[in-house]
């Protein structure tokens, strides 16, 4: 499906004359769109709720959002909890799915009362240090399968590869360990392909962790009160990709809890999801100015923004879609690579892309930038985090993150022994 920016060129130049290019955007009312759609979906369960992966857009204003929306917080560090505590999410509004986690973390996520996942079964006795024996009356697991994960004939991911979760067996002692420790409810989670648009996956993993549910439940008597779905679900990134649809989904993870709980007398169970890509990658553009162009052994255009702005292209290849603004119906008749300032040459936004001819000072919106854009930039080369706006409902605009400036870049030395121009 052809990709349309959610702003217009003048929308763009409006907010750069206040706020300078580069910067994310984020559409409120597409966020709160899907958000809805979402839930819709799994309102055939009373208990459905989805954590926000904190991760992919960690700005609270963001998460105030999604919180309105009936959304908690999926958080998997100290400072991600802190964000979460911040907009006022307490308790079982936080969901923390953690590895490799720090006492201090695993203390604070105890301490608001949120729910605590599990990445092995060894945490149990770390549970039980930082929470002096009190340990919480419900706790999740977090379940590796091993081999392949497929759907139909396609692999998806490796789950044995993977450093996530605990075997099967080592849940079932875990639990049995945690009954006696005092737990009396649980949770299962699986996070086993990464944003796959095939409508099959959360229907196929939830069919496993039901039927896990069900063995675990008659080995060890426990009693599950939900089955968290993770992240996972992908969005069109590519304009010829079909994108998820969640009515469908919701539907076929429906279908599997009528055959494979209900019949168990396991229809007590409320499923959690922990997305972050589905509900923000494609609310947020990474706009920029065209700064330069060269003409060597290919056509390029230089942008104000870096990979330290939008890393996944740099990182794993990914293609983010580009629309240059007010030329959103010029044939695509220019093939250009379109790149960031780093002094790396994996810094290329898109590589011999077909474009619209473009000129310097063009403003380019880059798609699909909400989730895991921002979130993942850096300050490489001495480039500053750009600014995060939200484009609001009513048309307005409001800067939700002020861009960084050279004195944050210094923050962290001492500057009573050096002095820093700005
Ligand atoms: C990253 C992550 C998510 C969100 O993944 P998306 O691909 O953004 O949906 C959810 N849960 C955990 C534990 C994660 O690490």
């Amino acid at each position: 499906m052809k990709k349309t920016p959610f702003l217009t060129l003048e929308k763009a130049k409006e907010i750069a004359a206040q706020y300078p290019t580069p910067f994310h955007i984020y559409d409120e009312a597409g966020i709160r769109a899907n958000a809805r759609a979402l839930k819709a979906a799994f309102a055939w369960n009373p208990g459905f709720r989805e954590y926000f992966a904190v991760k992919a857009t960690p700005n609270p204003y963001i998460l105030k959002i999604l919180q309105e929306e009936g959304c908690g917080c999926d958080c998997s560090s100290y400072t991600e909890l802190l964000m979460a505590e911040a907009v006022g999410s307490v308790g079982h509004d936080i969901m923390f799915s953690s590895n490799v986690t720090p006492y201090e973390d695993m203390k604070k996520a105890y301490d608001l009362g949120a729910y605590i996942n599990l990445d092995d079964a060894t945490h149990v006795e770390f549970l039980e240090r930082v929470t002096g024996g009190n340990l919480p009356e419900t706790v999740c697991l977090r379940y590796n399968p091993g081999g392949s994960f497929s759907l139909g004939n396609t692999i998806m991911d490796m789950p044995r590869d993977a450093k996530y979760g605990m075997t099967e067996d080592q849940m079932a002692g875990a639990i049995n360990r945690l009954m006696a420790l005092g737990t009396k409810h649980f949770g299962i989670h699986a996070f086993l392909a990464s944003n796959t648009t095939n409508n099959g996956y959360y229907p196929e993993l939830a069919s496993q962790l039901f039927r896990l549910a069900v063995r675990l439940r008659n080995a060890t008597g426990c009693h599950f009160s939900f089955i968290n779905l993770s992240g996972g679900v992908g969005v069109d990134y590519r304009p010829e990709q079909p994108a998820s649809n969640i009515a469908l989904i919701g539907d076929g993870v429906r279908q599997q809890y009528e055959k494979i709980l209900t019949p168990e007398g396991m229809g007590d169970i409320a499923i959690y999801t922990e997305l972050g890509r589905f509900m923000l990658a494609p609310y947020g553009h990474l706009i920029s100015t065209v700064l330069h162009q060269k003409h060597i052994y290919r056509e390029y255009v230089g942008l104000d923004a870096c990979a330290s702005n939008l890393m996944r292209p740099a990182m794993y290849g990914a293609y983010h879609h580009i629309t240059v603004l007010g030329k959103e119906d010029a044939i695509l008749d220019h093939v250009y690579d379109v790149t960031g300032g780093l002094c790396e040459n994996n810094d290329k936004f898109a590589i011999e892309r077909s474009l619209p001819e473009i000129e310097i000072g063009d403003i380019v919106a880059i798609h699909d930038t909400g989730a895991h854009g921002f979130s993942m930039g850096y300050n490489y080369n001495g480039k500053l985090r750009s600014a995060e706006i939200l484009l609001k409902e009513d048309g307005t605009f409001q800067l939700i993150r002020r861009a960084e400036t050279p004195a944050d870049y210094f923050a962290t030395f001492d500057c009573t022994e050096f002095k820093f121009g700005n």
